[in-house]
């Protein structure tokens, strides 16, 4: 009796994958960024895998250039035993991926069960938004500053001798 997923079996070769977790990642990536150069605007096209346990395991680069993760199955978890078993294969991919900190977005999947995970800036807490490093209000991100303030703080600093401490560091 075969041991893999029927998922596996039917995945056209090039997009079953055997091998390490840790070795998919830079497999997934690269693919990613080749099919986004190929791909024209406003399409969404994926680098996906089908593993020998049924997950299939997609990645791609938004028009953002943020990585967006997806993972999903055909048979949706309907048992509290099953919902809790798709939990932490969440998890071992996000940990093998170095995704734990992206953003979760569950998908109202027709049938089966998907989840996708879009790339966070090292100042976001969500896609856009960032906490204020000085009053900790949620306000608008910049990928290229870090950390972020809200434009309140921004003016407070203005002039302020600590604004000037930190220009000469
Ligand atoms: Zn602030």
């Amino acid at each position: 009796m075969s041991t893999t997923h029927p998922a596996f079996e039917r995945a056209p070769e090039e997009h079953r994958w055997s091998g390490t977790l840790d070795e998919l990642w830079p497999v997934l990536r690269k693919q990613a960024y080749e099919i986004a150069a190929a791909t024209p605007p406003g399409q969404e096209r994926w680098a996906w895998f089908v593993l020998p346990r049924g997950a299939l395991v997609a990645l791609r680069i938004r028009p953002d250039f943020r990585k967006e993760l997806r993972i999903a199955r055909g048979e949706r978890p309907d048992t509290a035993d099953a919902k809790l078993r798709w939990e932490r294969e969440i998890e071992t991919f996000l940990k093998h991926f170095g995704c734990e900190r992206w953003q979760r977005i569950d998908e109202q999947a027709s049938r089966g069960v998907a989840v996708r995970f879009v790339e966070l800036w090292s100042n976001e807490h969500a896609v856009g938004l960032s906490r204020c490093a000085d009053c900790g209000r949620e306000t608008t991100s910049t990928p290229i500053l870090s950390p972020m303030r809200c434009p309140d703080c921004v003016r407070a600093r203005r002039g302020s001798p600590q604004r000037h401490l930190e220009l000469v560091r």
